[in-house]
């Protein structure tokens, strides 16, 4: 395998303009041992008023799902780190709780490189990772490392608005791409970069390809690489954000009878994982953002970014003088979990997650099947993720070309009123709408009457989310005279 390309031209220049901090360079003499280190204000480890932290977890297989809370006496996974390193993959307090270690803590970053080697073999020589707080913070850096005020990124039509925030605080440029129901669509993607000047041509591509929030679409494989393709003829670089990888489900199958949720093998399991951007990068010019938030907890704040190590090297720089590090606790609690399960035990986890995510999924379309009017709404059932949408169409709504002059923003905002007096929330497609910033080279301006509403499975128990959308369908159906 090659190593990665020369992509250093994407730099801001924010990030051209960090040099590494004199005083973080002597770190690396700490610990030396003929060297008395006077250099740091490093507090003495023994007045870390914390000896031992203990967590008590499921244990692998997770025979009985990944919720059941195990009973006395039954296995347990029993997590013990110490001040002083005992077991090798351990990180002790002593050095998770001092300063240092702003690229990760190595015991982390071993798991991690073994992770992304069995899922996503990135085919480039000298790809790396790097920790992050979570991908929130990944993606404000990613900004702050590549973008200056005025250049122009690549977005799905809709998507996460508190990544589009950051950006807009970064004064870019947006170009929308359209979406269907399994997200960008390439050729769109191709017809509207042929439109743009070179001074507009964008620098990245912000893509959440699995389980997209808002629309809960996933690409797959032959779009990823026309994607991909396409990055390489224009010269832009892929920011995968990925925090809904491992919500990968089985396809929804209407009839329950013929459901087929019985547990896979460990290879089906990885086999039927859609390939990511990353298993593609021969250039490397994906940045992969990866999260623990959804598959563990949202409040570890630690996940990492695989990339080329040109490039990661900018965000240590970043991360040096920013967030330091992944907190201290959270490196150790959950090195020493994912170490005690290993990668193996891992994937359990992970298969766990499916099958529930799955039993989910079928709940809110079954439900949505059932109540919904089916005259007036589409959905497709989502692969992956915690996100479905139903898509209404404005036009047919009595009072369209009347009270809402022809707008179907104001139906969407009759139906937002409506289900919330019947006790049920879903999101307006229109909150997650990015707006061009070339307008005249948008590919089209045709108003669609086609509105959506966007809904998660999991956030609430089977019971309340079958109620919420039979209130929502309610709502719809008084709505519509149906
Ligand atoms: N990216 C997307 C697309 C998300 O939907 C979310 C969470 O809702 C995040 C990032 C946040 O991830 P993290 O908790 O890792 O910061």
């Amino acid at each position: 395998m090659a190593p990665a390309k020369d992509l250093t031209h994407f730099l801001s220049e924010e990030s051209k303009r960090r040099q590494p901090s004199p005083l973080k360079t002597a770190f690396k003499y700490f610990g030396q041992p003929d060297l008395i280190f006077l250099g740091g204000g490093l507090p003495l480890s023994d007045y870390f008023p914390f000896n031992k932290i203990t967590v008590e977890s499921p244990a692998p297989p997770f025979e009985n799902g990944i919720g059941y809370a195990p009973k006395e006496g039954e296995a347990i996974t029993k997590t013990e780190v110490l001040k002083q390193k005992i077991e090798d993959f351990d990180v002790p307090l002593s050095r998770s709780l001092q300063y240092g270690h702003t690229g990760g803590q190595p015991e982390f970053l071993k798991f991690v490189k073994e992770h992304t080697e069995l899922f996503h073999k990135p085919p480039y020589d000298d790809w790396d990772v790097l920790a992050t707080v979570g991908n929130t913070q990944a993606w404000d850096a990613v900004l702050r490392t590549f973008c200056n005020e005025g250049d122009s990124i690549l977005v799905e039509q809709y998507t996460f608005p508190s990544s589009m925030e950051a950006a807009k605080s970064q004064a870019v440029k947006f170009i929308p791409i359209p979406v269907d129901a399994e997200g960008i669509l390439p050729e769109k993607l191709d017809e509207q970069l042929a439109k743009l000047e070179k001074s507009q041509l964008p620098k990245l591509l912000y893509t959440i390809p699995t389980g997209h929030n808002p629309t809960g679409s996933s690409l797959n494989k032959e779009r990823k690489q026309a994607i991909y393709k396409l990055s390489q003829k224009y010269d832009f670089l892929i920011i995968e954000d990925e925090p809904y990888y491992f919500l990968q489900m089985e396809t929804y199958t209407p009839d329950a009878s013929k459901r087929d949720n019985a547990p896979k093998g460990k290879e089906e399991f990885v086999n039927a994982l859609e390939p990511s951007f990353l298993s593609m990068d021969v250039d490397g010019r994906v940045l992969r953002l990866d999260s623990l938030s959804k598959v563990l907890a949202p409040g570890t704040r630690i996940g990492w970014i695989v990339g080329q190590p040109a490039l990661l090297m900018k965000f240590f720089r970043l991360h040096e003088v920013s967030i330091q590090n992944p907190c201290g606790f959270s490196s150790s609690i959950v090195t020493g979990l994912l170490s005690r399960w290993g990668n193996d035990g891992y994937l359990n986890w992970l298969m766990g997650l499916r099958a529930e995510y799955t039993i989910k999924r079928d709940v809110a379309i079954d439900a949505i099947a059932a109540s919904f009017p089916k005259e007036i709404i589409e959905y497709v059932p989502p692969v992956a993720g915690m996100f479905f949408t139903v898509f209404i169409d404005a036009a047919r709504h009595p009072k369209f070309s009347t009270e809402f002059d022809s707008d179907p923003l104001k139906v969407e905002n009759a139906i937002f009123e409506s289900s919330m007096k019947k006790g049920a929330l879903m999101i307006p497609g229109s909150w997650f709408e990015i707006a061009h910033s070339f307008p005249e080279k948008a590919l089209s301006n045709e108003v669609d009457s086609k509105i959506f509403f966007r809904g998660t499975y999991a956030a609430v128990p089977l019971d309340q989310l079958k109620l919420g959308l039979e209130r929502f369908g309610s709502a719809l159906k008084e709505e519509f005279g149906l």
